[in-house]
């Protein structure tokens, strides 16, 4: 919140519940296509959209996460050969139930597994313990499923069976029926299984030419630890 209220006293307008449906690219500014995102709900994924408002900021900063790489395919005027292939990844939580006793203190990374960091233990500001997040591949999302965050966050409890071999490599105590589902997340990838990882791509005029357009691709973790570096990255090396 106070990252928010920073933005805001320097002059930062935030628009909730706003899509960005698109774009053109204009002489030297990308114009981006606005719409009630309430819009986008019943649509078809065929039918052309009909932007409510068109921007033309100096800058724009593709940072739409998991729909990054399919929003950046619907700006006219960028080529897509610069729009990497999009992979996906959910990471499933589970925590432990009638605990009373936390039995860790810090947080514990073992080694890291193909296309994540691992099963590792992470403790809430509340104290309540957390294992994961696994990686379980998605398949069959479509450019319109990932522009419209079409995405399945539920756990599957079936999980919690790959999850006991793993902790109990670091914690021998863990008791068979102790871990149920917490939430999931999913990873914007831009490696595919046994593929070697791919770091963030920050792409801006230098690379693909469109001149006021930034896209962020890949941005998963620790992206969130990274964002206020990535933030001052962008703005110090395209905004001009
Ligand atoms: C399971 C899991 C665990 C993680 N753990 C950590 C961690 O411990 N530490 C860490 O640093 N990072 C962690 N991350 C990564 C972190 O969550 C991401 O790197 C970070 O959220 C990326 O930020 P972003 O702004 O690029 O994308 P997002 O956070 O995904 O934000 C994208 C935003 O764009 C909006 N959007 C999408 N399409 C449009 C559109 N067309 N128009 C307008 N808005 C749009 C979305 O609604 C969303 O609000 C984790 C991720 C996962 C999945």
């Amino acid at each position: 919140m106070w990252v928010q209220g920073e933005a805001e006293n320097h002059g930062t307008t935030f628009s909730n519940n706003t899509s960005v449906i698109g774009g053109h690219l204009e002489g030297n500014c990308m114009n981006v296509y606005i719409s009630e995102s309430k819009n986008l709900r019943n649509w078809d994924g065929v039918s052309p959209l009909q932007p409510e408002l068109t921007l033309i900021p100096k800058l724009v900063v593709n940072s739409a996460g998991l729909s990054a790489p399919a929003l950046a395919k619907r700006f006219i005027g960028l080529d897509n050969v610069f729009i990497p292939p999009a992979y996906y990844a959910r990471g499933c939580y589970f925590s432990l139930a009638n605990t009373k006793v936390a039995p860790f203190k810090h947080l514990i990374y073992p080694i890291p597994e193909d296309g994540g960091l691992g099963v590792h233990v992470t403790l809430d500001l509340d104290g309540q313990i957390k294992f994961g997040p696994d990686v379980e591949w998605i398949d069959g999302i479509d450019d319109t499923l990932s522009f419209l965050n079409r995405f399945d966050y539920s756990v599957n409890a079936n999980r919690a069976e790959r999850f006991y071999p793993e902790i109990r490599k670091y914690y021998p105590d863990l008791r068979d029926g102790s871990l149920q589902p917490s939430y999931a997340g999913i990873r914007p990838k831009l490696s595919g299984p046994r593929q070697s990882p791919i770091d963030f791509v920050i792409q801006g005029d230098d690379t693909h030419g469109v001149p006021g357009l930034v896209n962020l691709f890949g941005i998963e973790s620790p992206g969130l630890t990274s964002s206020m570096a990535i933030a001052e990255y962008v703005a110090a090396k395209f905004l001009r």
